[in-house]
């Protein structure tokens, strides 16, 4: 296993679980093993270099100890690469003529240094300690110690209390075989094909024209898609031919990861995600469905079902925690084969308690419970007692499961295994314990292959329709052959991310007579061939300019019809605001050593060049600062930001990073060694400016006090000293470091704070100081009124015109930084839905009056800025501001709200209910993006920005129907009212009239009235 000269793919190296999805993704996509291999030293040794190091460099000599370093030459190499490159960019100074690689060494027994370190400690101890007792100690635990170890630890109880309990389950849980139809020779069978193409495994379903299923397939994931694909819809035409019938495939819907890939080679009709394919499954068996919980090989979904409807959703895809390739892992990894699990754990008389939670931890349990005696299928039982917890207390996060539904159906693979439905069925049932309802839970009865016939039957409502498949043919697809390529040749230029792609050029025996390949390629395609390309992005599926300036131009015309407040607001929070030159001017009298020294302070300040960092709450305070700026005399083009946030500065700046916060402050360093060592080397700073903002304005009302997250205010003060721990290398750069602690919620304070610390920089006059500071703060409201709330309230008029939904993003300033919200807004802007920053709702009267009025005059809030309703502990104005925005999407029709918030956030947890439910309880759809950090999970947010679209258009469907229905009764009791008011006037006029007798009014002649005329009066 090499490094040098390999090509390097991006590995979360954070957590090993993250990595292996990532490496999973990588060969499903071709890349090849010796490629994967270097991409995972790369990133263990990036994340020891930026996390482990705390910032330090390391000095030679460095020893490589430890098994991994001492077996394998890449892990050595990949060292012997990187820690040169730090000692340069560092100028960390090295003996004359050597070789930096040779002081990096990896000795002999590197393996065993942590065994000779002991033995060498215990030889400077004292004679009386230590002393060895021969082999009987250690027996004596081997054979007693530990079980007593185990009992302390674990429970003796099984999972099911008694032999009765155990039958009684099973026999209501044991899914009756499935049996295919039995078809006729000659018979021409009809149907509709669905495939879930899905991380371990792979499953096809046939269903007929009424949605019965005919047959259906399994099998685990060989590696690639397209291959498992042709083996599965083999084995399903089989089942039909083998019997002498023909197969007539009338539509075929794809789902799972590898569902459009599988779509574009088999010529499916459509390609749904997950999430929607699994609801369609379990609705159709079970109408009245509360909760699907859905266990599959890599990820966990949880749909919250409200009258046949989708009301919510949690997704895990991240962490393995608990999905069924970590059981089957296990279960391997013991010698026996998964579908060996139920009994083997059944048969377990105790089992160790397993903490819930991050897998890595459990992985870590596993080897420690070994080690205490407790068997494989203890350890197996232990992890199906823990399976339910990581579901619902880890994943989702729903401790309170009566709450949402009584019917809880489950899905996936892993439901295939008893004793893990045995642990869920039972937490379930002792979550309702005391209540009044009791829990229904049911497994699905295709449990495994839900989300191909979740597909299937879309493919089916598609022919309804009136759809005529595209689907290239059974034949066509058992003779699909393809290349997969991606190198070089395959890397797309169309932006600076210049991305690696994945080219499958798929060839079948009757090529498509529409498929045009591309005009220029560096990756010739052979004749008849098709390619599908595996991008980043739409504008990478292309390889010629022309046709990715189409794409482009859609999208362009989609994001313009539908502003990403968000994005304009990430802008606008650094250019200048043109305040008015407040500047003194020059003194007349240059007598005195001072008044010298302020007029020329004050010539230089037109030369200043300042850098400030682009991050944290400089997202809504930028304009302050460089509006106090330039009203000084500071020129606007010598005010430098760093760049926003990307891969390549975080990963540049990162490996000084001493401590490991939030993601937010993380990139504080980052961004200061953006400055330090690109924007200085270009504009040659002279000084950079890192406030330390405590206090931020408000325009709330009735808050606490409008303070900034300790750990915003503090990160200037942790990254000044990552940049002075081995030496000042501002001061070695000739740039001054200003950090000056701000109160921006005070003229008075912020005054006294930016004069006390500039006034021999800038040479200031208190009165210029203090006009200075007002034009800052008259720039932040312009920011904050002009530009974000003028522009958004527009886009919200619109909305409301043309009953259109807006999403607004509930966060922190920070989250418009395009490289912490990883452009998830982007995605909705494209799907067509204009989004907004959670500053930027407009706060007009007219507004704000209308959507918090009647709470006013009811009494419950002070005034429509007020949240003391909602949140009492409104001390931190980011986090007020994001009640407040919650509020206001909760009562605004056109609104959702989608929440992101920052990995390790500590202002954010206490709040999480607190918004979720101020949300939901007005039957507002609430979607969230949690524990966002420096790693993009791309796979992961395109599934939740596919979920939520779906999810979306059809709130709008029902909220279109509702108001044509309210239109539609409206419009009735206004003829009723008018009918009335009519039939008033008539027995007003005739009210003096006598009535004539019954006898006399036979004699009247009946008005003449069509016969259509009378049955619509009579249906009224
Ligand atoms: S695939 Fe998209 S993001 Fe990647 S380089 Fe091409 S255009 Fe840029
Ligand atoms: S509010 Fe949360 S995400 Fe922001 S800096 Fe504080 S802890 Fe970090």
């Amino acid at each position: 296993m090499g490094y040098k000269g390999l090509k390097l793919h991006p590995v979360a190296g954070k957590c090993g679980v993250f990595a292996e999805t990532d490496i999973n993704g990588l060969q499903k996509q071709g890349v090849p093993p010796d490629e994967l291999m270097a991409s995972l030293f790369e990133s263990i040794i990036q994340q020891n270099l930026s996390v482990l190091t705390r910032g330090n460099t390391l000095r030679p000599t460095v020893l490589l100890l430890g098994g991994p370093n001492c077996y394998i030459k890449g892990m050595r190499d990949c060292w012997k690469h990187n820690i040169p490159k730090i000692w340069e960019e560092r100028g960390y100074p090295l003996p004359e003529g050597v070789d930096p690689k040779s002081l990096i060494k990896t000795p002999d027994n590197a393996q065993y240094f942590a065994c000779i370190g002991a033995v060498e400690f215990g030889k400077q101890e004292d004679p009386g300690i230590g002393l060895y007792q021969g082999y009987s100690k250690l027996e004596w635990y081997i054979t007693e110690g530990r079980n007593i170890e185990k009992a302390k630890k674990g429970t003796a109880q099984a999972l099911a209390k008694d032999p009765d309990e155990l039958a009684a389950f099973k026999q209501k849980y044991t899914k009756k075989k499935f049996i295919a139809t039995t078809f006729q020779p000659g018979q021409m069978v009809e149907g509709f094909i669905g495939i879930d193409g899905g991380s371990t495994s792979t499953k096809a379903v046939l269903v007929d024209k009424d949605r019965n299923i005919l047959c259906k397939t399994y099998q685990l994931s060989r590696g690639n898609p397209i291959e498992d694909t042709q083996e599965v819809l083999a084995k399903v035409a089989k089942q039909v031919t083998d019997q002498g019938a023909t197969l007539n495939i009338l539509g075929v819907g794809t789902t799972g990861y590898a569902k459009d890939i599988l779509k574009d080679a088999v010529g499916a009709d459509v390609a749904l995600v997950e999430t929607v394919a699994h609801t369609q499954a379990a609705l159709h068996f079970y109408p009245d469905a509360d909760v699907i919980c859905d266990v599959g090989g890599q990820d966990i979904k949880i749909i919250i079902l409200k009258d046949g409807r989708v009301k919510d959703f949690k997704l895990n895809t991240q962490c393995s925690a608990g999905n069924g390739y970590f059981l089957q892992g296990t279960c391997e990894s013991f010698g026996f084969k998964v579908e060996e699990f139920a009994d083997l754990a059944f048969n377990a008389k105790g089992f160790p308690q397993f903490g819930y939670g991050c897998a890595v931890f459990m992985q870590s349990d596993i080897v420690d419970f070994q080690r205490q005696g407790w068997k494989p299928e203890e350890i197996m039982a232990g992890l199906c007692n823990v399976l339910p917890k990581n579901i619902w207390l880890y994943v989702s996060q729903i401790p309170n499961l009566s709450a949402i539904g009584r019917k809880f159906i489950l899905q996936g693979g892993t439901q295939h295994n008893l004793a893990a439905v045995k642990s869920q069925v039972d937490f379930v049932e002792s979550r309702f314990k005391g209540k009044d309802v009791q829990p229904e839970v049911i497994v699905h009865q295709h449990c495994g292959e839900a989300g191909a016939i979740g597909c299937a039957f879309e493919a089916v409502r598609l022919w309804e329709n009136g759809k005529t498949t595209e689907f290239v043919g059974l034949d066509n697809v058992a003779s699909i052959t393809f290349t997969t390529t991606r190198n070089e040749d395959t890397r797309c230029y169309f932006c600076k991310n210049k991305c690696l792609r994945t080219f499958i050029d798929v060839k079948t025996a009757v090529p498509n007579p529409g498929y045009k390949g591309p005009a220029k390629t560096k990756v010739p395609l052979a004749e008849g061939a098709q390619r599908l390309i595996i991008a980043t992005c739409e504008k990478g599926t292309v390889e010629n300019v022309e046709e990715m300036r189409v794409i482009k131009g859609n999208i362009d015309a989609i994001k313009k019809e539908n502003p990403n407040l968000v994005e304009i607001a990430a802008k606008s929070a650094f250019k200048s605001y043109e305040p008015p030159l407040v500047a003194d001017p020059l003194p007349k009298l240059q007598i005195t050593a001072a008044q010298k020294k302020r007029a020329e302070l004050m010539k230089k300040r037109a030369e200043l060049k300042i850098g400030m960092p682009r991050a944290l709450n400089m997202y809504s305070c930028g304009p302050f600062f460089t509006a106090y700026f330039e009203s000084l005399g500071v020129k606007s083009e010598n005010l430098h930001w760093s760049e926003f946030t990307n891969e390549q500065l975080y990963k540049e700046g990162a490996k000084r990073g001493a401590i490991d916060p939030c993601f937010p402050s993380k990139i504080g360093i980052p961004h200061v060694h953006n400055l330090l060592y690109s924007v200085h080397a270009k504009k040659q700073l002279d000084i950079i400016f890192f406030p330390m903002i405590d206090a931020l304005p408000t325009f709330l009302v009735n808050t606490q006090s409008s303070r900034a997250c300790p750990t915003v205010t503090a990160t200037p003060a942790s990254v000044k000293a990552a940049f002075t721990k081995e030496g000042n290398l501002f001061a070695e750069k000739g740039v001054i470091w200003k950090d000056t602690l701000t109160c921006l919620d005070n003229d008075k304070v912020i005054h006294r704070q930016m004069y006390d610390d500039w006034k021999d920089i800038l040479g200031l006059s208190e009165e210029e100081n203090y006009k200075a500071c007002m034009e800052g703060l008259a720039a932040m409201k312009k920011f904050d009124n002009d530009i974000m709330r003028a522009q958004a309230r527009e886009v919200l008029k619109r909305l409301e015109d043309e009953n259109r939904l807006g999403i607004v993003l509930l966060g922190r300033p920070y989250h418009n930084d395009p490289g912490v919200n990883h452009e998830i807004l982007e995605e909705f802007q494209k799907l067509g839905y204009p989004v907004f920053s959670q500053d930027s709702l407009p706060i007009d009267d007219e507004i704000i009056w209308r959507l918090f009025g009647d709470e006013v005059k009811a009494g419950a809030i002070q005034h429509p800025l007020d949240v003391s309703d909602a949140w009492k502990n409104s001390y931190s104005e980011n986090t007020s501001r994001k009640v407040w925005a919650a509020k206001y999407v909760a009562r605004h029709p056109n609104l959702v709200a989608l929440e992101l918030s920052s990995f390790k956030c500590g202002h954010d947890a206490p709040i999480y209910t607190v918004i979720e439910e101020i949300v939901e309880h007005s039957g507002t759809p609430y979607f969230c993006f949690k524990d966002i950090d420096e790693n993009k999970p791309t796979g992961s947010i395109k599934i939740r920005v596919e979920t939520i679209g779906y999810f979306l258009k059809r709130y709008r469907e029902d909220m279109v129907r509702n108001k044509q229905k309210h239109l539609s009764i409206e419009e009735q009791l206004k003829k009723f009212e008018e009918q009335l008011r009519n039939e008033l006037a008539v027995a007003d006029r005739y009210k003096h009239v006598e009535r004539p007798a019954t006898d006399e009014l036979v004699n009247i002649a009946p008005p003449q009235v069509e016969s259509g005329e009378m049955a619509h009066l009579g249906g009224d």
